[in-house]
């Protein structure tokens, strides 16, 4: 990764940016953690994919977490923390990232505290949206048919990554998406409180267009970035 290079050549100055993007689904969190992580050359670590890498390759952790899979079990705190450090132990995670998806549990973000300790601050980006907007966004969703990517709400004519046809997601009712929307606000509500009364928590209001929000981001960062190093 070219980045890599040159945030060490800034010299003994420089400093990893350690980033935790939170957010409901439907938030945009995935496509800003892939704009923040493009732009400042850091890796995007998602849980989904670090999970099929781990199963894939092989490693302690990856087989851990097939067993579960395969008994139809959720990953639990130990296997999704083994596997967030195994990948954060790799060299290009050493110049920062951007995590997406993790930490999930408190559990999860006092483990992560510790990976972090003397690798530069953690920078906390919340991204919030009314439940109305998420509901309506989850509700419309549309995927490309031939990469399956998920459109950005602006595409109007084809998929702007492969050229393929955008089509509805096949997905559940609006009721449905609700229910789970409010699941996943009260399970992650104990995390938000445990990083709100950071200096380097930062809420964004994600009910915006994704270049606003960007925008926003990378002001919030920099704001963040500064607090942790005063
Ligand atoms: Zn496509």
């Amino acid at each position: 990764m070219d980045g890599v290079g040159n945030q060490v050549a800034h010299g003994a100055e420089a400093q990893a940016l350690n980033v935790v993007m939170l957010g409901p689904p439907g938030a945009g969190k995935g496509t800003q953690a892939q704009r923040l992580a493009s732009g400042h050359g850091l890796p995007k670590i998602s849980t989904g994919d670090i999970l099929r890498e781990a199963v894939q390759a092989g490693t302690e952790m990856g087989l851990a977490a097939r067993v579960t899979m395969e008994a139809g079990n959720l990953i639990g705190d130990d296997v999704m923390i083994g596997i967030v450090t195994e990948r954060l132990d790799r060299p290009d995670a050493r110049v920062g990232f951007v995590l997406d998806g993790f930490p999930r549990t408190v559990v999860q973000a006092a483990a992560l505290d510790g990976m972090v300790d003397g690798r530069g601050p953690l920078v906390v980006l919340d991204i919030v949206v009314p439940e109305d907007v998420l509901v309506r966004r989850l509700a419309t969703r549309r995927i490309c048919s031939k990469c399956g990517v998920n459109a950005v709400v602006e595409w109007t004519g084809n998929c702007q990554a492969c050229g393929g046809t955008l089509v509805a997601r096949i997905d559940d009712g609006v009721e449905i998406v609700r229910e789970r929307l409010k699941v996943f606000l009260r399970q992650t509500k104990p995390l938000v409180d445990y990083y709100s009364t950071r200096s380097t928590f930062r809420s964004i209001d994600g009910n915006q267009p994704p270049d606003v929000v960007t925008a926003k981001i990378k002001s919030a960062l920099d704001e963040a970035a500064r607090s942790a190093t005063l």
